[in-house]
Formats: structure tokens, sequence, C-alpha cells
């Protein structure tokens, strides 16, 4: 089999509501940068880049793209060091390997339907078939007041809906902030579990302050709480406190994570699939942190495709570690407006009762909607 056309194209709508998180980039567009492969079978694959789509398309079309057309699909470790040789000198870690990550998942997709089987069947089976997914949100926007009465409504919403986990944004001064976790964490009392996400906002002093608090409500993550190139800091938050350090969705590549590994700077890794490297780097990236017992529970933010692939990954990660009873693996599930989510494949994913089911259908589990495709396609 050959490759004989590499797409990539952006998909954008308005958010009705623009939000931020602690970086302060308002989202008041939802982007989608989606890479199309064709083949001369006919088969057909797709993936996806996280990050910003003008320029991984750009990637994508100007330098990856002659990399690897006419070649074989199946060979997806040649190509990843193909496209990565390509890109190396200039980004080793970026919108580079996001883009490389796009064409990745794309061939898996063609892999698996070449051979009629689902990608977590390719990558060695399913260690499981069901996932636990909590809710990403409470985010900010604008005109929230104290931002406490928003937050606790939505958290009570996914309560709702059946999570049994709810991951809040936190970027507020750090008195404030407490007050406003504390009211989201005791309205959702004892059954569901709460994760905190500093997206990087906040100093080391800071950081500490509000992880001594949250040792107290014994929360089940503190993601992102300092700058990810402080990794001696991340090591002495884990040594201070007793709430689990997360982080790795702004990093890239094996090499981003051994360094994170080796130093045992955190708990939980967290790579994206579409900006890590792709499925082919994330399955390595998961071997070096098993063998030095570091969990991974991917990074998941963007469209079906993206969330797709990553169930996929989910899929095939090994329990770590290997016993009776694993602990299910956290499915990360954003929650904010998103039509690339909901309407970009025919068979979107569904949480019900606090379960998510992987995919079964050949290659990534879904067939593309063109009509989405052409509604949102701006390039
Ligand atoms: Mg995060």
């Amino acid at each position: 089999m050959k490759i004989t056309n590499v797409t990539a194209m952006i998909l954008r709508t308005p958010m009705k509501k623009p939000f931020t998180s602690a970086r302060g980039w308002w989202y008041k567009t939802k982007n989608a940068m989606l890479v199309k492969v064709e083949t001369d079978e006919g088969i057909v694959g797709w993936g996806e880049a996280y990050g910003p789509a003008e320029i991984t398309k750009s990637v994508v079309d100007t330098l990856l793209k002659s990399q690897i057309m006419g070649e074989n699909p199946f060979d997806t470790n040649i190509l990843w060091e193909k496209m990565y040789q390509r890109v190396e000198d200039y980004d080793p870690q970026g919108f580079g390997v996001a883009a490389i990550s796009a064409v990745d998942i794309a061939l898996w997709d063609i892999k698996g339907k070449a051979l009629n089987k689902p990608v977590y069947e390719l990558l060695g089976g399913a260690h499981r078939k069901t996932l636990k997914p909590y809710a990403t949100g409470l985010y900010f926007w604008e005109d929230e007041g104290d931002f406490i009465t928003p937050s606790v409504e939505e958290a009570l919403k996914y309560k709702e809906l059946g999570f049994k986990g709810v991951k809040m944004k936190i970027a507020l001064p750090r008195k404030q902030e407490l007050k406003r976790v504390e009211k989201v964490y005791e309205a959702l009392g004892d059954d569901i579990e709460l994760m905190v996400d500093a997206n990087h906002g906040y100093n080391f002093v800071d950081a500490h302050w509000l992880g001594r608090a949250f040792d107290e409500m014994n929360l089940t993550w503190f993601e992102e709480p300092i700058s990810p190139h402080d990794l001696t800091g991340y090591k002495e938050l884990r040594e201070k406190l007793h709430i689990p350090m997360a982080g790795g969705e702004n990093s890239f590549t094996r090499f981003a994570f051994k360094e994170i590994i080796d130093q045992r700077a955190m708990d939980i890794i967290q790579p994206d699939i579409c900006c890590a490297g792709g499925i082919t780097e994330t399955m390595r990236i998961s071997a070096i942190a098993e063998a030095d017992g570091v969990s991974l529970i991917p990074h998941v933010w963007g469209s079906a495709v993206g969330l797709q692939a990553a169930l996929h990954v989910m899929a095939a990660l090994p329990p770590a570690p290997h016993s009776w009873k694993p602990a299910p693996l956290w499915m990360e599930y954003e929650q904010t407006e998103n039509p690339f989510r909901d309407d970009l494949v025919t068979s979107p994913i569904v949480q019900k009762d606090g379960i998510v089911t992987i995919p079964d259908g050949v290659g990534l589990g879904f067939e593309i909607n063109q009509e989405t495709i052409d509604k949102y396609r701006i390039a």
C-alpha cells in the first residue's frame, strides 16, 4: 500500500461564550487541525494535531507531506523518524511534533482499516474495554462575580450527568481560589473525585500554600501547579505534599518525558496523543513511565478524532502495576461547547453512568461526518 495524498485542514467555529484558564488566552473560537491521509487502495486515515492550527497545518503541508508521499503507511516507526528528522533541528519540542502526531494517528487509522481491526488490537490488545471519564470544565467566563456560584452549578451538572470525577480550572489569587475550590468540593460530596488544574499559573509559594489545603481535602491530583520548566519545583512539591502532582500536556516526545520521569518530578504524566508524538510516541512514553512506576493518564482536548485516538491508546496502556483489581483508568472528557467533539464523527463517544466504552470499530472506530467538515472548514 502507498500513500497517495496528505491533506491538512482547519475547522473553526466561534464560541457562544468565550472562556479562559489560568493561561489568560480567551478561547473565542474552537479549532481543529485534521489530517487526512489517502492511499492507493482507497483506504483513508484521519488524525489531529493539538495546538495552533495554522502552524501545525503549515508544518504538514510544507515539511511532512513530502516525507511520506509514496511510502507504506504500515511503516509507522520508520515514517515517524523520517518526519522527526525533518523538524528536529528547528523544533524538537512543539508545533513540529504536534504536526507529526496528526499524521501518525492517521497512519494507525489506515493500518486498522486495512487489517479490519480496531487500532488497540494492533497495539497489542485492550487491557481494558471501559474507562472512567472525568469532566473537565469550570473554566472562567467574564462577569461571573465571585466565580463560585457558576462553578458549583457546573460541577453539580456533571455529577447529575453521571461523572465520577470533575476537574476544575483554578487561576484566581490563592485565598479567593481556595474558597471556590472548597465550595465545589463540598457541593460534590465524597463520592465524586475532584482534580484541580492550574495550567501552571502559580509560583512555588502559592502552589505549596494551596497544595497543603488540597491535601486536607484529599483531592485526586494537582495538575500543572507551576511552570513545566521547573522540574525541581515539582520534585519539591512532591516531597512536601501528599496530593499527586500531574502534568505534561505541553511536553513533547519521549525525550521530554524521560526527563520528567528520570527526575521523579511528577506522579502522573499526561502526554496529549495529538501533540506529544501521536500513537507511536505515546506508547514509547508509556514504556518508560511503566518501567519507573509513574502513572500515565493522557491529556485529551480536541475533536472526536483525537478523542477516539486517545481511547485506543488508553485501552492498550499496561495496567501499572499489574494487580488483581487494578484501579480503572481515568479519561479526560472536556465538556465545553464543541461541535467537533459532538458532530464530527458518525458515532461519537458517550458517557453513561460514569463509564465510557472503547470503540471497537475498525481503525480508530469512526466514520467522518463530511457535512461537519464542509460546514466548518476554513482552510
Ligand atoms: Mg491541564
